[in-house]
Parts: C-alpha cells; sequence; structure tokens
C-alpha cells in the first residue's frame, strides 16, 4: 500500500513534489489556474512543517527547439508565487526558479534552500529535447532527481497515467507518498465511479469514441443507465440505421459490431437522444431543432434538444450518484451550448453526488456554472478514464513500490 502525505515523516525535509501545473497558457497568459490552486493545500503543509520545497512539473510537450520557450514554467511559477502571497497569506515567502532541470548549478541551489523555501525547476519535459530522457523514464535522470531530495511527494494525479522519470522513476530511489490532491482524486473516484452508491448514472458525451469505448465497456455493468450524449451518442445512433447526416460519428467496423452487440446486451440501460438542435454541413448559419428520426443528409447533429433533455432528468433525479464525461454538444459555440448548460443545472438541482471527468467536461462546469454543488470536479483527464479502466496507474503502483532505498551518491 502506498503511504499518504500524513504519514510521512517530513517535518524539515528536503521534499521533491511533483504537481501537474500542466495549464493552458496563451502569449504567456494563464487562461486556467484551476490545477495551480488545487496544489496549494499540500504546498502549504510542506511550508508549515519547516520543509525545503523542490517542485517538478511539466507543461505541455517539448518535441522541437521551438517548444522550449513556448512551454516555459516562468509564468507558472510566478502565478504560485501570487496564489502563496494572496490566498495563503504567506507575506514573506521565498520562491525560487531554476532554469535548469538537471546540473550542479541546480544542486548547488537545493543545496542553498532554508526551511519554507520554494524553488520550481524549468519543465521536466525539457528533458525531452532531443533524447525523451523525462517520458522514457530514464534512470540517471530519476536518480538525479531523487538526489535533490530526502522525500518524494507525489501531488500529480493527471500525470499519474504516465510512467515518467518525474512520476515513476523518482519514486525508485526515495521514501515516497501520495500529496492531498493525488489522494482526493482517488477517493472521488472510488467512492464515485469504482464503488458508486446506486442507483448510478453514467452521462458520457464529447467527441471521439474511439478514446471512450474502454470507459463505457468499463462502467456499462456497473451502472444502472448510461446517457448517451454528444458525437459519442451518434455512433450508437448510426448503430440503430439511424440517418445521422454530416454528424461527427466513428467509422470503423469493429467499433460499429461493438456497439451494436451493447446495445443488444445492455438496452435497457442505454438511453439515446431523441431530438436534436442540428447545424448544416454547407451553411455556417444554419440551426434547427429536428428530431432524431427527421434529420437530413447534409445536416449535422451539435446539441440535445429539449425532449431528450427531460427524459435524462428524470434519470438524473432517480440517481444516487452520476458520473459525467464528456460534453452534450459543441459547447464552445453558444448556439449549441444549451444541452451542456441545461445539463448542468438539471444536475446541480438534483440530490445526487455528482462527479465530473475530462478537461471539456470540467471546463464547461467552470464556464457555465462556476457556483454549483457538485462532488468532485477530476484534474486529471486521461488518468481519470484510465484509472477508471485500469483500477490503478503507473503513478500508483510506483508509491507502493517496495524497493530498498539506496543511499544516492552521484
Ligand atoms: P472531455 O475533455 O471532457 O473528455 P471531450 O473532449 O470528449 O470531453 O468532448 C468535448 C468535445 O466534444 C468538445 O470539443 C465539443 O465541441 C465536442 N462535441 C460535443 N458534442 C459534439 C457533437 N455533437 N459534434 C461534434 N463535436 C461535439
Ligand atoms: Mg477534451
Amino acid at each position: 500500500m502506498y503511504k499518504t502525505l500524513k504519514e510521512m515523516d517530513i517535518k524539515g525535509k528536503k521534499v521533491v513534489l511533483r504537481c501537474d501545473f500542466n495549464v493552458p497558457i496563451k502569449d504567456g497568459k494563464i487562461l486556467d489556474d484551476n490545477k495551480i490552486v488545487a496544489s496549494l493545500e499540500t504546498i502549504k503543509y510542506l511550508i508549515d512543517n519547516d520543509c525545503k520545497v523542490i517542485i517538478l512539473s511539466h507543461l505541455g510537450k517539448i518535441k522541437e527547439k521551438s517548444d522550449l520557450k513556448k512551454n516555459t514554467l516562468v509564468p507558472v511559477a510566478k502565478r504560485l508565487l501570487k496564489l502563496l502571497t494572496s490566498e495563503l497569506n504567506y507575506k514573506n515567502i521565498h520562491v525560487a526558479f531554476s532554469n535548469h532541470t538537471r546540473s550542479n548549478v541546480l544542486k548547488e541551489k537545493v543545496d542553498a534552500l532554508k526551511e519554507k523555501e520554494i524553488l520550481v525547476l524549468e519543465n521536466t519535459r525539457y528533458e525531452d529535447f532531443p533524447n525523451k530522457y523525462e517520458s522514457n523514464c530514464d534512470e540517471e535522470l530519476s536518480k538525479f532527481w531523487a538526489s535533490l531530495g530526502d522525500v518524494f511527494v507525489n501531488d500529480a494525479f493527471a500525470s499519474a497515467h504516465r510512467a515518467h522519470a518525474s512520476t515513476v522513476g523518482i519514486a525508485k530511489h526515495l521514501p515516497s507518498c501520495m500529496g492531498f490532491l493525488f489522494q482526493k482524486e482517488l477517493e472521488a473516484l472510488d467512492q464515485n465511479v469504482m464503488n458508486p452508491e446506486k442507483p448510478f448514472t453514467v452521462i458520457m458525451g464529447g467527441a471521439k469514441l474511439e478514446d471512450k469505448i474502454k470507459v463505457i465497456n468499463k462502467l456499462i455493468s456497473k451502472c444502472d443507465h448510461l446517457l448517451l450524449t454528444g458525437g459519442i451518442a451518434n455512433t450508437f445512433l448510426k448503430a440503430l440505421n439511424i440517418n445521422i447526416g454530416f454528424s461527427l460519428y466513428s467509422d470503423n467496423a469493429e467499433l460499429m459490431q461493438e456497439i451494436k452487440q451493447m446495445l443488444l446486451d445492455y438496452k435497457d440501460k442505454i438511453v439515446l437522444p431523441f431530438d436534436a438542435i442540428v447545424g448544416s454541413s454547407y451553411d455556417k448559419e444554419y440551426t434547427n431543432y429536428k428530431t432524431i428520426d427527421k434529420i437530413e443528409d447534409n445536416e449535422i447533429i451539435l446539441d440535445l434538444g429539449n425532449k431528450t433533455m427531460e427524459k435524462y432528468k428524470e434519470y438524473i433525479n432517480e440517481s444516487k450518484t452520476v458520473f459525467v464525461n464528456g460534453t452534450a454538444g459543441k459547447y464552445e459555440e453558444e448556439k449549441y451550448s444549451n444541452g451542456t448548460k441545461t445539463l448542468l443545472n438539471i444536475l446541480n438541482d438534483s440530490s445526487a453526488s455528482v462527479v465530473f471527468g475530462g478537461g471539456d467536461s470540467t471546463a464547461s462546469v467552470k464556464k457555465f456554472l462556476p457556483k454549483n454543488n457538485f462532488t468532485y470536479l477530476c484534474t486529471g483527464g486521461g488518468a481519470t478514464l484510465d484509472y477508471i479502466i485500469n483500477g490503478t496507474l503507473p503513478a500508483i503502483e510506483a508509491l507502493k513500490g517496495e524497493e530498498e532505498y539506496e543511499i544516492l551518491d552521484i
């Protein structure tokens, strides 16, 4: 079993903390700092326990030289400092930044850290260019990062599906534990998705069925109702030989066969839309309301219709737990966002525990219903889905590791 932060002796120690600060940044500006805010609880605990905190995180991908400048963690370190002073009231907190990810200069900076000081390292994926040391979990790199601290705390649930040096490699070389955010995400999923109180309703929507079919397969036997929305529903409609016109769907024969079988095996659980807001393949301005049996060849299903929503409301209102992944329509466009908004309000008004997993699903909550009483919004997109599919993640297994901790001398 892995250790939690509360179970770990960290008082006054040098702590290597892996966060997931992979936030959206445009022209150097952070568009959504939720992931940084979410990590504050763990950082506060470490500071209050007189730790010297060395923070690692990735940001985007580094495939070519031009990605280096684009994906620097400097704006994140600045925002962290701002949040520590404004949100946590640490007026004299010291946050330093190292633009090296591996060097003797970095080691000296770490050695010079005082208690309650923070050092943020540059994007761990700088080590992916030109060789993929971080992503390939390079042993030397893992050892180097481990050599910076006495203890490893992993709080990056959203990166836990990746077996990288900073998520899995370090854990082999230091006493390790799970941070508060990581633990919270796992508990939310364990309680509301892996072992949900019934009736349990799953709402799957969004774009690509290929990305979600394994999750659907995993949850269909567990849930009482599977309500389908968005592009996901289209492939199911198509499998029933309903004309979906120009709508997005998965054109894969094997997948189609699987869906057909699923519709037979679980016909009492699967609920499909019966009306929609459609666009058109040749006219950007065109929108219309259609029942599903009346979709024309040039029309595109882009949002749920009101009758579908009324029906879905009945299922939601009799549920004790609801898991939502993917949006009900093309919510980025105002004229196709009504289904997503209405569904959010129905969920918020229901007495069920509601958990959201997925980048766009949680973004839609923040966009349309920032004040809500939902049970949990997961910060990990891919990690959330992989955890549901496999029941564990590489970084969780690494924290459980029973290896002896060697004394490092690099
Ligand atoms: P998450 O990130 O929560 O896992 P997805 O990325 O799967 O969710 O789904 C969100 C995306 O799905 C959005 O970009 C949205 O525009 C798109 N989408 C939803 N419904 C449709 C639809 N009917 N047709 C095309 N795209 C859709
Ligand atoms: Mg998405």
